[in-house]
């Protein structure tokens, strides 16, 4: 019989998670990752937790030889103890495609996409979702509560539909209908909020406390980050263990910005890399530009930034969690930050279907435009290597799109 087991190869099933403990990057403190736990109680700090592994033990790569490819291949350094607890849907270990008819004019910038569009329900959503449901699955949780601008309550229903678990989803009314229904469909309690990402925290916030469901709000909650670093992991291993000179990244909340750092942390830790980091770009929507404006502003946080409806749903966080968390990777890295206006993700997203054949979320669709404005101003050199990250699929957005 095929169970969820054998997505992992029996070799993998031995393997262990090296998790430790949580740790407050702001603040130090230590916390026990065998109980449920949120965001840093240390006074006012509440800043987001991160999971800690053992990586001194200097395992080899080589224990990826074999695996199969979704993100469980990076099991020790995932936080489920139990390989009966993962919830799968086959997430992860997506391609990573050169650009091809408009590498012409990248010039001699070569350009690669990392296409996210293939995982379970259309994003890249799913690494994160799969991971925190698996881990709540293990710490014993019945109901789980989200707000999300689109892509996490579809996902979120589907893995929760998979664990058994009851799944209540808030997003914002203006949301296509598409990302509507598939809530609906995967059985999950949908409810539509007047307003944006934030007013939908609020609401999720509050039945959750009253009900005692718990959340998974980005970055409020340690393990979708989890999910989401795996990302970092495939790149170095897709790119051979060079990792490419710049990332650009569509930022909404961060989770994927901020998990592939870490990811990068880790792996210099096990040796699997060296120090040459990659650039990390914030793309962001005109509309939500707050992580763009304090970057430039020398800021380390970001003001509250609503300018209301945008084509790239994603995107429209006006607020994110864990601003100052992204300000210093972006400057750490030596990054940057710049926001595109819907009209010109719009123009973007028709060049890569018509080009290159891939039919990207409009959050995707504002890299390839803040790319060649990163080109034009000089800012990006020849002789890089630059990563694209489409982080969904197109066909959910296109009663905004036609
Ligand atoms: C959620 C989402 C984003 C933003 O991701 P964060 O990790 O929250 O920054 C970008 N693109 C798409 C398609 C999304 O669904
Ligand atoms: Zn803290």
């Amino acid at each position: 019989m095929i169970s969820a087991h054998t997505l992992l190869s029996p070799f993998d099933l031995e393997s262990k998670s090296l998790l430790t403990h949580l740790r407050c990057p702001e603040c130090g403190k230590i916390y026990d990752a065998s109980v449920v736990q949120t965001v840093c109680n240390n006074g006012e700090c509440d800043s987001s937790l991160f999971a800690e592994y053992n990586l001194d033990d200097a395992l080899s790569k080589d224990i990826l030889i074999g695996r199969p490819a979704n993100m469980w291949r990076y099991r020790e350094f995932m936080p489920v103890t139990e390989p009966e607890n993962i919830v799968t849907l086959g997430e992860g270990f997506t391609p990573i495609l050169p650009l091809q008819n408009l590498q012409a004019i990248a010039g001699d910038i070569q350009v690669y996409w990392k296409d996210e569009s293939g995982n379970p329900t259309g994003s890249f959503k799913a690494r994160g979702i799969s991971a925190a449901v698996s881990k709540a699955k293990e710490l014993g949780i019945d109901t789980i509560v989200t707000p999300t601008a689109g892509n996490a309550g579809g996902a979120l229903a589907a893995y929760a539909a998979r664990a058994d678990i009851k799944a209540v989803v808030y997003m914002p009314a203006l949301t296509p209908k598409l990302f509507k229904d598939e809530c609906r469909l995967y059985g999950a309690q949908l409810i539509e909020v007047d307003g944006s990402i934030s007013d939908c925290g609020k609401l999720a916030h509050a039945d959750a406390v009253k009900n005692g469901w718990f959340e998974v709000s980005t970055l409020k909650e340690p393990y979708r980050l989890e999910g989401k670093k795996t990302m970092g992991y495939e790149i170095a291993e897709q790119f051979n263990w060079q990792l490419p000179d710049v990332i650009l990244y569509p930022t909404g909340g961060g989770t994927g910005l901020l998990g592939i750092w870490k990811a990068f942390d880790e792996m210099e830790c096990l040796g699997w890399i060296d120090n040459h980091r990659p650039k990390m770009v914030a793309v962001q929507s005109d509309s939500c530009n707050g992580i763009v404006k304090a970057f430039h502003t020398e800021l380390n946080v970001s003001e509250f930034t609503d300018g209301g409806f945008t084509i790239a749903n994603g995107l429209r966080v006006p607020k994110p969690y864990a601003d100052k968390l992204i300000l210093k990777v972006l400057r750490k890295s030596h990054g940057n930050a710049i926001s595109v206006s819907d009209a010109d993700m719009a123009i973007a997203l028709k060049e890569i279907a018509c080009h290159e054949g891939m039919l990207i979320a409009p959050e995707g669709a504002a890299l390839w435009h803040a790319f060649k404005q990163l080109k034009s101003t000089g800012w990006l050199h020849n002789g890089q290597t630059v990563l694209l990250l489409n982080t969904g699929s197109g066909y959910k957005y296109l009663e905004n799109l036609s």
